[in-house]
């Protein structure tokens, strides 16, 4: 599926706030946002208030980039989101936190979301011991994925592997560093998810 391929950094200037798209840049003084917090282009520097509808829209292009999600992916996300029992917005982010390549990065097997859709794509991890590369796959309650045992040969994901320890995984996954496993003991609940984004206005956005 075809997916953002300009730079990264700008998504996050435009936004006004850190999405880590980068990996460990995020975290260090090279951060774009930390240098020039305001949007790219000519008239970046310009203050302009935002209507409702903008900041609406800001909102859901920020949960898109963060995600690494397309328009129309988004749109089928919502739509189920909306579809199940419980709150839409808290349903979306769920969703969203059980792709396949997001819980590859958030146990610790990639530095940024982009490089785990990377690795899932070069099927490097397996699901429930079956070969896996389609990084949007939604994972369940029980579902355990694994690093194949060939791929700790990559110099790349070798460095990543010995630095999971330093790492904290969240609450709603076990991993297992010794077998390089990620299980998914339950769904991330609203608390779980740190993402600096206002899910109901995504909903409030998709209900005009
Ligand atoms: Fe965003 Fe990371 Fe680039 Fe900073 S370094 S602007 S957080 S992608």
């Amino acid at each position: 599926m075809a997916r953002y391929t300009g730079p990264v950094c700008r998504l996050c200037r435009r936004e006004g706030v850190k999405l880590f798209l980068k990996g460990e840049r995020c975290y260090s003084d090279k951060c774009a946002i930390e240098k020039r917090n305001y949007a790219p282009g000519q008239h970046g520097q310009r203050r302009s208030k935002q209507s409702e509808y903008g900041l609406q829209l800001r909102e859901k292009q920020k949960a898109r980039r963060i995600y690494g999600v397309l328009e129309g992916q988004f749109e089928t996300y919502f739509d189920k989101a909306e579809r199940k029992k419980g709150v839409t917005g808290e349903n979306l982010l769920v969703l969203l936190e059980s792709r396949f390549d997001n819980i590859v990065y958030r146990a610790g097997f990639a530095d940024s979301r982009n490089q785990a859709r990377q690795f899932v794509r070069h099927n490097h991890f397996t699901v429930n011991g079956k070969k896996a590369n389609i990084p949007s796959m939604e994972l369940k309650v029980g579902d355990v994925i694994q690093l194949k045992e060939k791929s700790k040969d990559s110099a790349l994901i070798k460095a990543i592997v010995d630095n999971m320890g330093s790492k904290t995984a969240p609450a709603w996954l076990t991993v297992d560093t010794d077998n390089l496993t990620a299980t998914v003991d339950r769904l991330p609940s609203k608390e779980d998810i740190d993402i600096p984004v206002e899910e109901q206005m995504i909903v409030e956005l998709y209900s005009k």
